[in-house]
């Protein structure tokens, strides 16, 4: 008995157990080859019977054919956890690493897909349509310009404090850090499928920082649309792999739980100024002349 017993040989594959915690389906001891294979959402694994592992083990080697196909149209960075996602556009494929080791999808096992802005969502997409929501982020960002400048100020004056402290302080207490929140802290991508295994994968993107010393609005802007870029990016290889036919369609913040097209409204003089000042972003090229068009014919009702 104990570590030196010998270990029946894995039921599957007839392998050797690991001796070193090896996984158990049904209690029995399976080896690390084939308990590797195993790439499906968590309540599914921990429940799986030894019948329903060989079943998904048929699964696997399907999907190994799909890889063998697999060949790279695009890739999306999810930055931080550096998940990637690639797309083959050509067989309609995609596969949530870069290296092919996890379970290839087929576009059409795609029911549809939300991306979401800390919960208020920015696209949602399936074979109805893909619905863009304006997102509120670039103008809420505008907003904390006033805080901003006054932390530069305090910094600035707590420096010169110090200077004159004579250097008593050492500099210890010169260090402030810009510790208000930042519009949004993340991107939160959801999948949903019609699939044996999968029922829904989530994955957030880590939305812009503030430069914690020399916060700036406007370095904020750009790497916001950056990000934008990068989620547009995505949205056009999920549409283009699973709803190549489905039509975008603007929707407005306001109306984002029922999804129905705003009412028209006569435009007041406070919709003038907003047209304004959205022409200015357009034409400092932080939004793109779609996002100002929408923007544009929200505000006017039209
Ligand atoms: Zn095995």
């Amino acid at each position: 008995m104990g570590l030196f017993s010998k270990k029946p040989p894995c039921p599957i594959c007839g392998g050797k157990i690991s001796w070193l915690l090896p996984a158990k389906i049904e209690g029995e001891y399976i080896c690390n080859a084939c308990y590797n294979k195993m790439d499906m959402e968590s309540d599914k694994a921990i429940n799986l019977t030894m019948q329903e592992f060989k079943e998904y083990l048929m699964f696997y080697d399907q999907n190994q054919l799909l890889k063998d196909q697999f060949v790279i149209s695009e890739q999306i960075d999810f930055g931080v956890w550096d998940t990637k996602i690639i797309f083959d556009y050509l067989n309609k494929l995609f596969c949530m690493s870069k290296n092919l080791d996890k379970t290839v999808f087929e576009g059409s096992q795609l029911k549809s897909f939300t991306i979401k802005e800390d919960n208020v969502p920015l696209f949602e997409g399936s074979a109805e349509g893909i619905r863009r929501y304006i997102s509120t982020v670039p103008e809420r960002a505008m907003t904390m310009a006033p805080q901003i400048s006054q932390f530069m100020m305090n910094r600035q004056m707590a420096r010169t404090l110090d200077r004159l402290d004579d250097g008593k302080a050492n500099g210890s207490t010169t260090m402030q850090y810009f510790d208000i929140p930042e519009p949004f802290q993340a991107f939160n991508v959801e999948l949903y499928f019609d699939h044996p295994y999968w029922t829904v994968i989530k994955c957030d993107m880590d939305g812009p920082r503030f430069n914690n010393t020399h916060p700036d609005v406007n370095d904020y802007l750009r790497s916001y649309q950056r990000s934008m870029e990068e989620i547009e990016k995505l949205v056009t290889a999920l549409k283009t792999v699973a709803f190549p036919s489905a039509t975008e369609q603007f929707v407005s913040p306001g109306t984002a739980a029922t999804g129905t097209v705003h009412t028209p409204m006569t435009p007041s003089a406070d919709a003038i100024e907003e047209i304004k000042k959205y022409k200015t972003l357009m034409e400092d090229g932080i939004i793109s002349q779609q996002e100002f068009d929408a923007k544009k014919r929200q505000l006017l009702g039209i």
